[in-house]
């Protein structure tokens, strides 16, 4: 299967004991069957702990203490890779924090936001984003025309001579919406889905009575952020319109998701002010909380 790649792909890497929000944290890690057989052959001690350390029909590991993977060591390196080497990783923690569009003759692999070494390399990229679709290959009726949709919907968002919030704001009329969303009917639509973290109920019952005026988007610092987050949301989720056709529904998502990250930056902007760092925080938990829960992006997806 041909790959391809977005621009700033290879600058990702782990900071595995330097992370501050380490993935290995929180999340249950199913095992898929080839690293499971691998895991059954291990005749050693490691091995038999790995095996003790697996349940479920769908083989996941059992976590430990405050949701910790059972093999993060207490300096934050992985026991399986210091004893094994990275091949002896389950397909999660391999891809982890990649993610894959499949089309019918080649993938596109990005870096996911909920990384906070991946969302700081996704927003603080200064080139515009590109992905060169391989021109040698077959590609559906649909898919063409989900290339060349998505193509336009990145020449709107990274137009630099308009301003981020003009740019929301075309996209938004070119697909019969407004960029404009109900603070509290928002927070309270994201306080309806299923929740990973505590403090992101702590940022939106926060928020609820906030007035939210947009002077987010016209902050210079934050012009390129804001296009990367919402070009790297098309590029996420635009390719499931391929079939159903429904590109209003997902450039909805694109663009309330960059509102409400912008109404939570606005919001430290209010209290005292907001760091490059801060904003990327706010993407990070945005992203682990919904694009990692199919149900929460059923929901937000039908929220248009
Ligand atoms: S969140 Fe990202 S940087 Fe941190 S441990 Fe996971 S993959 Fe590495």
């Amino acid at each position: 299967m041909i790959e391809v790649t977005p621009n700033y792909y290879h600058k990702f890497k782990c900071m595995a004991d330097k992370c501050t929000h380490n993935c290995c944290i929180g999340w249950e890690i199913d095992i898929d069957e080839d690293t499971m057989q691998f895991y059954n052959s291990l005749d050693t001690q490691l091995g038999k702990r790995i095996r003790e350390s697996i349940e479920g029909d769908v083989p996941h590991f059992i976590l430990s203490d405050g949701d910790r993977c059972p093999f993060l060591k207490e300096n934050g390196l992985c026991e399986i890779i210091c004893e094994c080497g990275e091949d002896a990783l389950c397909d999660i923690c391999t891809l982890h924090p990649r993610f894959r569009n499949f089309y019918s003759s080649f993938a596109e692999t990005g870096l996911g936001l909920c990384c906070e070494e991946a969302a700081r390399i996704i927003l603080s990229e200064e080139n515009k984003f590109s992905i060169e679709v391989p021109d040698d290959i077959d590609l559906s009726d649909e898919e063409t025309e989900l290339f060349g949709i998505r193509q336009r919907i990145f020449g709107i968002l990274q137009d630099r001579d308009e301003s981020i919030k003009n740019r929301f704001s075309r996209l938004a009329r070119e697909y019969g919406l407004e960029f404009e969303y109900s603070i509290d009917k928002l927070c309270k639509l994201y306080l309806s889905l299923e929740r990973l973290d505590e403090s992101w109920t702590d940022e939106l019952d926060r928020l609820q009575s906030f007035n939210f005026e947009g002077r987010i988007f016209d902050d210079e610092e934050f012009q390129i952020p804001f296009e990367q987050m919402a070009v790297y949301f098309v590029f996420r989720h635009l390719g499931d319109a391929v079939w159903d056709g429904d590109y209003a529904t997902r450039v909805n998502f694109v663009l309330m998701s960059c509102y409400l990250i912008g109404a939570l930056a606005e919001y430290y902007l209010s209290i005292g002010g907001v760091s490059f760092e801060k904003l990327t925080d706010l993407a990070r938990m945005y992203s682990s909380e919904v694009e990692y829960s199919q149900e929460n992006i059923d929901v937000l997806m039908g929220a248009g």
